[in-house]
């Protein structure tokens, strides 16, 4: 039987691509199992999924953004029907547990009632009688002209996003919801190692009651990225994936003169100090760093223990990280499910060989947990003893791999973590007030934490990530979205 080949989706429907220059299977990372076909090079595919988006902007924008909101309640209610379905798919295509799966899908659902504030987020300002004008005068008893000045915040146009396998339903989430709510039309292209549950994500806007043309996803892999983020008919290019790729995105597509925000990868820091919660210590590291596998943008790969911290701290999360039960994600007892992929297997043992190489203590080897042999299965790995300048403490791994460290001092593990390229977060466990004063004054990471593994993006906050992390100005999320998604237009107005 032909494997299936996903379809692209524009215009309102699904659009299928049997003659695609070339297709990608995608497996099943627990089992192997073939899932289908994603296409590959459809630049044809593209154009015409902007040239839909472009077709649909003057009607939707000129929709009163009252009415607009109103699809939006109307997608959030579907999507709470069908969390269940979705996450399935989420946990067959990525490998997440269902539990990680329907946390996820319940954060992008925050960032739907967020845009459903659109009315709020892009009113606008007036000043009544910001001057007075003397020219008009008739007669000095008339007096001058008063004028008025107001902001409005009007809707781009297309905008686009190119998103990252990590969370294939959340990520996108970020994005368009914001942007369709403020009167933009969106064309996403996901990432191509786990497109089925966006897909359907993006297809249940039609039972929603958005027009055709609003939303639109079109596969593929850089190609088509690049064809998009350069299209004459593009506003705003929105990104989220590796700091590499995010570079040269953000370069590109300025350079074609889009509006550009880019999220990218991270190295982030956990500080323990002496007098930390031991138990919340613990806990927040082992759900940080190996939650989703290791696969997020905010999982704390490093950790500094200050003073003699390092004594309790090491041995009770070796023992906690050994009772992860690692499986597929469909069981409901795995605590920790595959890698996204062979490729992605094989990158993070290779680190795990690097660091062993480089003289770190490996007191916990992934590599001979109890887990299936087949699947793209990796344990939790920590090395203690690690130095700065090893690639295990210095690059991103994306995987279930701790590289820990030790200071005298607070100020020491900062400026370790300082060193880090990325800057995405960091946090500290400590009792004391003037600790976290000082980790947060000086450390450089956007998003911070205090007695939390991870200080998770919310919808109402923009995701601040800093230094290699982020490139742009305005962030997702938060009242920095409803910015980036719309244009201020001034008027000065006059009545004689
Ligand atoms: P990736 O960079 O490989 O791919 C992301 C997207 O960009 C995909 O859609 C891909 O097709 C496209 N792409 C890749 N290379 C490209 C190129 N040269 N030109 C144009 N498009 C290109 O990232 P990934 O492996 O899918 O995701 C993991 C990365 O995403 C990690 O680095 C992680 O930290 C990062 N991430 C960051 C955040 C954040 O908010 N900062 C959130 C989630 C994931």
């Amino acid at each position: 039987m032909a494997e299936r080949i996903v379809e692209h989706y524009f215009g309102g429907k699904r659009v299928s691509d049997a003659s695609a220059a070339s297709t990608e299977m995608v497996r099943n990372p627990a089992t192997g199992e073939p899932l289908g076909l994603v296409p590959m090079g459809s630049i044809e595919m593209a154009d015409k999924a902007v040239a839909a988006a472009s077709e649909a902007y003057e009607d939707w924008a000129d929709t009163p953004v009252g009415d607009r909101v109103q699809c939006l309640f109307r997608y959030k209610q579907i999507l709470e029907d069908n969390i269940g379905d979705i996450a399935d798919i989420v946990v067959a295509e990525h490998g997440k547990t269902k539990g990680e799966a329907i946390g996820s899908l319940r954060r992008g659902i925050d960032c739907i009632e967020f845009a459903c504030a659109a009315p709020i987020l892009m009113m606008g300002r007036t000043i009544p009688q910001i001057a007075v004008s003397n020219s008009f005068c008739r007669t000095e008893d008339e007096g001058g002209v008063g004028i008025d000045s107001q902001v409005d915040r009007v809707p781009l146009g297309v905008c686009v996003g190119i998103t990252p396998f990590n969370f294939p339903v959340m990520v996108p989430m970020w994005m368009w919801p914001m942007a369709v709510a403020c009167g933009n039309t969106f064309v996403l292209k996901p990432s191509e190692r786990d497109p089925f549950s966006t897909i359907r994500e993006v297809e249940l806007v039609a039972d929603a009651g958005f027009p055709p043309g609003v939303m639109n996803l079109v596969h593929g892999g850089p190609d088509v990225a690049n064809r998009l983020i350069t299209h004459e008919a593009v506003r705003a290019v929105s990104f989220v994936g590796s700091t590499g790729a995010g570079r040269h995105i953000y370069a590109t597509a300025a350079t074609a003169g889009k509006r550009v925000q880019c999220m990218c990868g991270a190295k982030n820091y956990s500080i323990i100090m002496p007098d930390a919660n031991r138990e919340a210590a613990v806990d927040g590291v082992l759900g940080s760093a190996f939650g989703n596998t290791g696969q997020r943008c905010l999982a704390g790969s490093v950790v500094v223990c200050v003073g003699d911290s390092a004594e309790w701290f090491v041995p009770a999360l070796v023992e906690a990280a050994e009772g992860i039960r690692v499986g597929p994600g469909c069981e409901p007892e795995t605590g920790m499910g595959p890698l996204v992929s062979a490729e992605a297997k094989d990158r993070v043992l290779s680190y795990i060989e690097q660091g062993a190489l480089a003289g770190a203590s490996l007191v916990l080897d992934g590599r001979e947990a109890a887990m299936p042999t087949i699947g793209c299965f990796v344990g939790p790995t920590i090395f203690d003893r690690a130095g700065p300048e090893m690639s295990i403490v210095r690059e991103e791994i994306f995987g279930p791999v701790l590289s820990i460290m030790r200071s005298e001092t607070l100020d020491e593990a900062i400026r370790l973590a300082n060193r880090s390229e990325y800057g995405n977060m960091a946090v500290i466990f400590t009792d004391s007030g003037n600790a976290v004063r000082r980790f947060s004054r000086n450390i450089q990471a956007g998003m911070q934490g205090v007695n939390v593994g991870v200080p998770a993006p919310m919808a109402v906050f923009p995701f601040s990530g800093w230094k290699g992390s982020f490139f742009g100005d305005l962030h997702a999320n938060g009242e920095d979205a409803a910015r980036f998604y719309t244009e201020s237009r001034v008027l000065v107005t006059r009545w004689i």
